[in-house]
């Protein structure tokens, strides 16, 4: 299989290197989506242009300014040899972004140099730091299995939730789901399927309900749906067409259909309610569901 030259350049807008391409006399021919994120260039404000006009000006670190002398790119381009350097551009809104920066040749089908490649990576600490902060937090946050909140989140969640209400009087629904027969479907076909089910299931809610809204998984086949500023009737209906999401999505294994309904629980926080009460009630009324037939949400205020 062969890729067309369309379609690598395409792939190049995927990756999360910085790269652009310049022809001989250093004009920017072709500049990805994550050159355009590190430097805040936008590819039309600087394909056609020239690298050294006042765009990036790499400079190094003692301040020099790399287009009048040393551009590792313009070697590239004389010698043909690949480099690397650690140089600091200039980033549309004004600020130094220290990157590391390869440069490679580009031959022509007669193996004469045509251009040259730079790729680049931001080298800052900051957002580093920042994005394996926002990853630990998401990995405190979230269940590995299905990503919706894990049950401490949940809680997390619902304590604040209970001292808006308490304090403010602003109203708040859960619906407490557990997924029907589960055992069966982890006996009929395999854990492995138990397991896509779920995550089926935790995106059939997650999707379905507003961004304000949170969905969690409570316990092994049970969801916490927690709503915000929802009535009794409000709730009823969210718990409803989530019911009937569930029961209308199908996963198709081996070519075979798998399919799961879910029981709920819906009630409003009431005065005096601990986020434990809350639970409870819920959980109980998803039981009620249960011994009704299930496939169905039992509510209370
Ligand atoms: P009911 O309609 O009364 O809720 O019946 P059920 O079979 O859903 O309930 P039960 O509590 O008997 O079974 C729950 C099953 O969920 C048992 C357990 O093996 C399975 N389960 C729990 N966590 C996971 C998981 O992470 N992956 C998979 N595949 N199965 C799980
Ligand atoms: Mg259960
Ligand atoms: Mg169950």
């Amino acid at each position: 299989m062969t890729a067309s030259g369309r379609d690598l350049l395409r792939l190049l807008d995927q990756v999360g290197e910085g790269v652009y391409f310049t022809d001989l006399q250093r004009r920017i021919t072709f500049w990805n989506k994550a050159a355009e994120r590190i430097s805040g260039y936008h590819a039309r404000e600087v394909l056609g242009r020239g690298c050294a006009a006042n765009i990036l000006i790499h400079v190094d670190d003692r301040g020099r300014q790399l287009c009048l002398g040393g551009c590792p790119l313009a070697r590239t381009l004389q010698d043909r040899r690949r480099r690397r350097a650690d140089v600091f551009l200039h980033h549309r809104e004004g600020h130094r972004v220290p990157v590391r920066v390869r440069v490679f040749p580009l031959l022509d089908e007669n193996g004469k140099v045509c251009g040259a490649a730079e790729l680049f990576v931001d080298t800052s600490e900051k957002p580093a730091l920042e994005e394996r902060l926002q990853r630990l937090e998401r990995m405190a946050m979230n269940d590995r299995l299905t990503g919706v909140a894990n049950r401490r989140y949940c809680e997390i969640f619902l304590q604040a939730r209970m001292e808006e209400f308490r304090r403010l009087r602003w109203p708040l629904g859960i619906v407490f789901f557990d997924i029907d027969d589960f055992k069966n479907v982890n006996d009929r076909h395999s854990h492995r399927v138990g397991d896509l089910v779920l995550k089926t299931v935790a995106r059939t809610l997650r999707h379905n309900v507003r961004a304000i809204d949170l969905v969690g998984r409570w316990g092994g086949e049970e969801f916490l749906v927690v709503l915000r500023s929802t009535d009794l009737r409000n709730l009823k209906l969210i718990a409803g067409k989530l019911r009937v999401l569930v029961e209308r999505s199908l996963l198709i294994e081996q070519g075979k259909p798998v399919r799961v309904t879910v029981s709920g629980g819906a009630t409003l926080a009431r005065a005096g309610d601990t986020v434990t009460g809350l639970v409870e009630r819920a959980d109980l009324l998803m039981y009620k569901a249960k011994k009704a037939g299930k496939n169905r949400v039992a509510s209370s205020r």
